[in-house]
């Protein structure tokens, strides 16, 4: 590299660091409310994001920056109150940034997210194990460092503090590693992110133990690398920040505008309905987190709508909060066997309506999430995935707007597990669906579809772009190398995709795309084709 190009990424760096800041910023959203203090702190870190870019040339940054800038305007000029629209607006501008890397000034790094400033600090009992770890996270640009004894771990924590740190809890002696871990938090006004590790199954006791020393995350077994990179990912990113929907099905105007007020306020996206009756096809549009019911609407009772809402397979676990004035228990009683999850009479405090929503959503969220998805690969589950194919496209001939469909299968893949085993197949299942997960856009879907085959729901998005990023990605998974033995191992998948023409319907769009993967594969392996 010339001096000028190392000066180059050296600025972008910068940039890029200032970006983090202002992701850090807006991350403390979810877990306060906004006020002025706020406003200025998120303003006062874009402008320095702005000032960065437009020095050292960053185009993209300079522009999603100045883009925060106006939407901070907005909330300004809207007496320091945010909407639903501008928490959509800014919770995309954020999450842009965070996918706006080095990816046009530096042509080796792969990831579209900008790689963490910091390191990772990996302390483990079994040393091969962490360099292994390393080295597996390096595919992957996340940078880590595997340590061996206790006194290089204390000289590089008071040197640098990492992104994140992943602690066996036996570390150094059984259970030493736990009491490291508390005294290394002790010391930090800001705690940092800390994953557990335990090779053995482990009690009680010990998982509280490394609760109270701040873990986040308690792995046992084999710790293989994409599953920490995807936690690491969640602990030190906005990335996968998502706003918290909430419709609100009340029939009195006022009731429904001071709680959409009270939620946004809190970064929460809000819908209101003030006719229950059109509820279902609401409830199929807005796709919320959790649902406010009104208990007494003139049109229907809270009680029946919450049935009616339940008979629906997709909408059984989205909790349902009563609101009412009603404060007989009783009848509370009554009604959260009819449905729904919990009670709030009114008038509610907006710090008790603002906690009981994120806690409820929350847990929602998460347990959804284990629901739709595949164990292995975090990636959604056959059915789940045919199910967003299904809204895609009912989307798309709403809007007019084209969608794609694309299949893949891994080339000989029986002959990997023959080869190497079984759970070397499965790492290069996982290392393949981190590699998409990774490289395509956050619109898309990406599902596990069978053993190792994937199936990715492009919306937005023509054939040809499709064939054309799908490529890309064929291209670079080629190009890993797996290490094993006796020798390392590369992988390459075969694809079939299909462009949603006039409207036809979901089982079309399989077959065809089933039909392009066989061609795929009958024409050589290795390769895209289109249907
Ligand atoms: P082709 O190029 O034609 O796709 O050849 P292939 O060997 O990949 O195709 P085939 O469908 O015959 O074999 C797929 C193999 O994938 C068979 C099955 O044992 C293996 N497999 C399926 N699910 C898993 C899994 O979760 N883990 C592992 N390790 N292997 C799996
Ligand atoms: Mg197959
Ligand atoms: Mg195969």
């Amino acid at each position: 590299m010339s001096d000028q190009e190392e000066l180059k990424q050296h600025f972008a760096q910068r940039v890029i660091h200032q970006a983090r800041e202002v992701l850090e910023v807006w991350q403390q959203l979810q877990r306060s409310e906004w006020n002025g203090d706020y406003h200025a702190a998120l303003t006062e870190a874009t402008t320095r994001l702005r000032r960065f870019a437009d020095r050292f040339e960053q185009a993209e940054h300079s522009e999603l920056a100045l883009s925060i800038e106006d939407c901070l305007g907005d909330i300004r000029d809207n007496r320091g109150r945010l909407s639903s629209s501008t928490i959509s607006t800014l919770s995309q501008l954020i999450y842009r940034l965070a996918r706006t890397g080095l990816r046009h000034s530096d042509p080796h790094n792969q990831s579209f997210l900008p790689p963490l400033s910091k390191p990772v600090y990996i302390a483990l009992q079994d040393p091969q194990r962490a360099e292994h770890l390393v080295r597996q996270l390096d595919f992957f640009s996340m940078s880590a460092q595997a340590f061996t004894d206790v006194a290089a771990f204390r000289t590089a924590m008071h040197r640098r503090h990492p992104a994140a740190i992943v602690m066996d809890v036996d570390f150094n002696g059984p259970g030493e590693g736990l009491r490291l871990a508390e005294q290394v938090q002790q010391g930090l006004e800001a705690k940092l992110p800390m994953l557990f590790f335990s090779h053995a199954e482990t009690d009680t006791p010990t998982r509280l133990a490394a609760v109270r020393a701040g873990g986040l995350e308690f792995f046992t077994g084999t710790l293989d690398a994409s599953s920490l990179l995807e936690k690491i990912e969640i602990f030190t990113r906005t990335a996968h920040y998502e706003p918290i929907r909430v419709l609100i099905i009340d029939d009195s105007r006022a009731q429904a505008t001071h709680t959409e007020r009270v939620l946004n306020n809190a970064g929460i996206v809000t819908q209101t309905l003030i006719e229950p009756i059109q509820a279902i096809s609401v409830l199929a549009e807005f796709q919320p987190d959790l649902i406010i019911l009104d208990m007494y609407m003139p049109e229907c009772l809270g009680t029946e709508l919450a049935k009616v809402i339940r008979q629906h397979e997709r909408y059984v676990s989205v909790p349902i909060i009563y609101l009412s004035a009603e404060d007989d228990l009783d009848k509370q009683l009554d009604a959260m066997g009819e449905g729904g999850d919990d009670f709030l009479t009114k008038p509610i405090k907006p710090s008790h309506l603002i906690a009981t929503v994120r806690t409820r959503a929350t847990r929602a969220r998460s347990l959804k999430a284990r629901i739709v998805r595949d164990s292995l690969t975090g990636l959604y589950n056959h059915t789940h995935s045919l199910q967003l194919l299904e809204d895609a496209r009912f989307r798309a001939l709403r809007d007019n707007r084209p969608l794609s469909f694309a299949m893949l299968d891994i080339d000989h893949f029986k002959q990997v597990n023959d080869t190497f085993g079984h759970p070397m197949g499965d790492r290069v299942i996982k290392s393949l669906a981190l590699f998409l997960k990774q490289r395509l856009r956050k619109t898309d879907h990406i599902g596990r579809y069978g053993g190792e085959e994937f199936a990715v729901v492009l919306p937005d998005t023509p054939a040809e772009a499709a064939c054309k990023v799908l490529n890309e990605i064929r291209q670079r998974f080629a190009e890993i190398r797996f290490p094993a033995q006796p020798q390392d191992l590369s992988c390459t998948f075969s694809c079939g995709i299909t462009e949603l023409t006039g409207d036809a319907e979901v089982k079309v769009l399989t077959q065809q795309a089933d039909e392009a993967l066989y061609r795929a594969k009958h024409g050589g392996r290795n390769r895209v084709e289109r249907y």
